[in-house]
């Protein structure tokens, strides 16, 4: 097929499906769901792109990734070039690919969305980047800016972190990472399951960084280890991207029974340490036949659909909302219930119930209804009077949220921090501590990867344009 196609035929091309696992066979293990585009799939979807010149799905893209340029060298047959202009915008498209919320970013702008379906901007991104991981020799010379003789440390080797540094040394700094856990990556190596995000993704995008210059040090706590103050003795300038990973309980009578889990210790359990995943894992996990997962998020579902390829034969989603309120990603909710998740809805946990030998035994709940918005915009659940019921589960897992670790703002009282604990920076990224900015997470609370990635770039040019100043 010509690449000169016109307008007319180009919205004649229907959009690519995502080649997918069966889900009976991929419930029952960790492989990846989503298979990727074929060539052909993806040179047939590039077409559909009208290459619009006022190129409106960039503006929904937070780190600014050229949609149409890339697309376009895809759609020419040029991979080298598309693989090159997509990562100079952006540091992590392999993950991106994957990961992003492309339905309420960039595709949510896509015009061929008014009236139909918007081109696969994901989809095809997550096809160049892995070609380019297959072929990284074929890839033109990134240029590199001259050695500029200072230094910036970055805290925390999530995509808030590791974006800052990649865009940092392309400048001409020396970057160092400093990492709190045995890995990089952060939650996307801890958090999110390797069916949605493979770790040889994360392993390569972090590989060339690493070739690019940045060094990576890993267990070192700063407010531990080392303090911010010591930082920015050794460093001209310090950006914290350091998360916000400390799990929000519901406060519920039962929480401390055995067999209730936060989701991020679950997660970490079977992701990080492969906990009920290989047998010679030192990592403990209690498996259970019925699992309940309380929460609407991205994180519950990972966790409910993590339970069931434990071998949960019941795995549910408790939710106080309906589907419509749900904070996860759509596709995650349909392939969820595709692998025979139960979705619990309009349904609040009031106590976790035990055994008299203290494990898990009930999820004791009372049934909603929905009123009127609240500040969110999202309507506001209501109980029902006289509505309680049990749930029977030998596993309960919170999955409602996190909030910012305190392990380093504790040892750094010059940070000016919010009501709640997170980083408080002026409009340029910078925090109360001239040299010191922060950016993901730990400044907005739990968002997304692509937002987080948004922070670490613009922090980054932020930081350049100070070191020129100094
Ligand atoms: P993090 O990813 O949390 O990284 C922070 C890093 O800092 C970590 O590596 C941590 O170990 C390190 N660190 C912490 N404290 C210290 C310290 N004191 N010293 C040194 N290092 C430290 N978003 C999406 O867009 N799509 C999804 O599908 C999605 N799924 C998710 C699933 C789960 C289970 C979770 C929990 C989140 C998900 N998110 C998703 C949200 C997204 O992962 C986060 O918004 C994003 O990772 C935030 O990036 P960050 O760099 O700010 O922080
Ligand atoms: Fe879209 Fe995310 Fe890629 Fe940006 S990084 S173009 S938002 S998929
Ligand atoms: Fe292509 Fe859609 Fe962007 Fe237009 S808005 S350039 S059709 S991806």
């Amino acid at each position: 097929m010509s690449n000169s196609l016109s307008a007319r035929e180009r919205l004649a091309i229907q959009r690519v499906v995502m080649p997918e696992l069966p889900a009976d066979v991929r419930s029952r293990n960790f492989e990846e769901v989503n298979r990727g585009l074929s060539d052909e799939q993806a040179l047939t979807e590039a077409r559909r792109c009208l290459q619009c010149k006022n190129r409106p799905c960039v503006a929904g893209c937070p780190v600014g990734v050229s949609i149409p340029e890339f697309i376009t060298a895809l759609a020419s047959g040029e991979l080298p070039r598309s693989a090159r202009i997509l990562r100079h915008d952006n540091a992590l498209p392999a993950v991106c690919g994957r990961v992003c919320p492309q339905e309420t970013q960039c595709e949510a702008r896509c015009v061929l969305g008014i009236k139909g379906k918007p081109v696969a901007i994901g989809y095809l991104e997550r096809y160049v980047a892995d070609w380019a991981m297959r072929y990284p020799n074929l890839l033109p010379p990134e240029s590199v800016s001259p050695a500029t003789g200072m230094s910036v440390v970055v805290v925390g080797s999530g995509p808030a972190g590791l974006t800052a540094a990649g865009e940092l040394v392309r400048f001409g700094h020396a970057v160092t990472i400093f990492e709190a856990l045995h890995v990089t990556g952060g939650v996307l190596r801890y958090g999110i399951p390797e069916f949605r995000l493979p770790k040889e993704i994360i392993d390569r995008e972090v590989a060339l960084l690493g070739e690019q210059g940045v060094v990576i040090e890993c267990n070192v706590i700063i407010g531990k280890t080392l303090t911010i103050a010591e930082l920015r003795t050794q460093f001209d300038a310090v950006f914290i991207a350091n998360g916000a990973g400390l799990p929000i309980m519901l406060n519920i009578p039962g929480e401390n029974l055995k067999g209730v889990y936060a989701a991020n210790e679950f997660l970490t359990r079977v992701n990080l340490m492969e906990a009920g995943r290989r047998n010679d894992s030192s990592t403990p996990i209690i498996k259970r036949r019925e699992v309940a997962v309380i929460g609407g998020g991205n994180t519950a579902i990972d966790c409910v659909r993590t339970a069931r390829r434990l071998g949960a034969e019941r795995a549910m989603i408790v939710y106080r909302r309906s589907e419509a309120e749900m904070p996860a990603r759509v596709e995650e909710i349909q392939h969820a219930r595709e692998e025979g998740i139960e979705f619990v809805m309009l349904t609040a946990p009031t106590a976790i119930v035990g055994t008299s030998g203290g494990w898990v035994s009930a999820l004791r709940c009372q049934k909603m209804t929905l009123g009127a918005a609240d500040s969110s915009g999202r309507r506001r659940p209501e109980a029902l009077e006289s509505s309680d019921f049990e749930l029977p589960a030998g596993v309960v897992i919170d999955a409602i949220g996190t909030g910012a670790n305190p392990l380093l703002t504790a040892t750094a009282p010059d940070l000016s921090l919010t009501g709640p604990g997170y980083i408080l920076i002026n409009s340029e990224g910078e925090t109360s501590i001239p040299g010191v900015f922060a950016g993901g997470d730990i400044v907005r609370g739990g968002a997304t990867v692509i937002l987080a990635m948004g922070d670490g770039k613009r922090a980054a040019a932020t930081i350049n344009d100070y070191l020129k100043r100094k």
